[in-house]
């Protein structure tokens, strides 16, 4: 009984494993990337599949289709711009709350960045710069 549970295990971790490489394959299949690509994405995408679905996938969708994401986005989080963010406070909508800084990394827009409904601002926590500049944060699971 007991000689089945370990190779059981390893059978399921093995089978999650390829899971998630052949989503990727598959995706990037459809894409259209190079067979090599695709391996390397497949491959990749094993121990960190974020990467792919988050960066590689991005890159190789047509920018009609990065546009239909992002509107996708957008409506999904009831915003109005992609820009925008809702108030931690109260909720509301607050335009213009994002920007990215020069290697492409979001960040909090040059301020005063505030609610519109509760006079929130944004853009006044510790992790700022010294020159006034929120420092960038790279997004989780890149
Ligand atoms: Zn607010």
């Amino acid at each position: 009984m007991a000689s089945f549970i370990w190779p059981a295990i390893g059978l399921l971790v093995v089978g999650f494993l390829a899971g998630r490489a052949g989503r990727i394959w598959s995706d990037a299949t459809q894409r259209g990337l190079a067979p090599a690509q695709r391996l390397g994405w497949a491959l990749r995408g094993v121990v960190r599949p974020a990467r792919y679905w988050w960066a590689g996938r991005l890159a190789a969708m047509s920018p009609e289709e990065q546009a239909d994401l992002l509107a996708r986005e957008v409506a999904a989080l009831g915003l109005s711009r992609a820009d925008g963010q809702r108030c931690p406070l109260c909720r509301a909508e607050v335009p213009h709350a994002w920007t990215l800084t020069g290697d492409g990394q979001p960040t909090v827009a040059p301020g005063p960045v505030q609610c519109p409904a509760c006079d929130f601002r944004l853009d006044a926590d510790r992790r700022r710069t010294a020159d006034g500049r929120a420092r960038p944060r790279a997004m989780p699971g890149l």
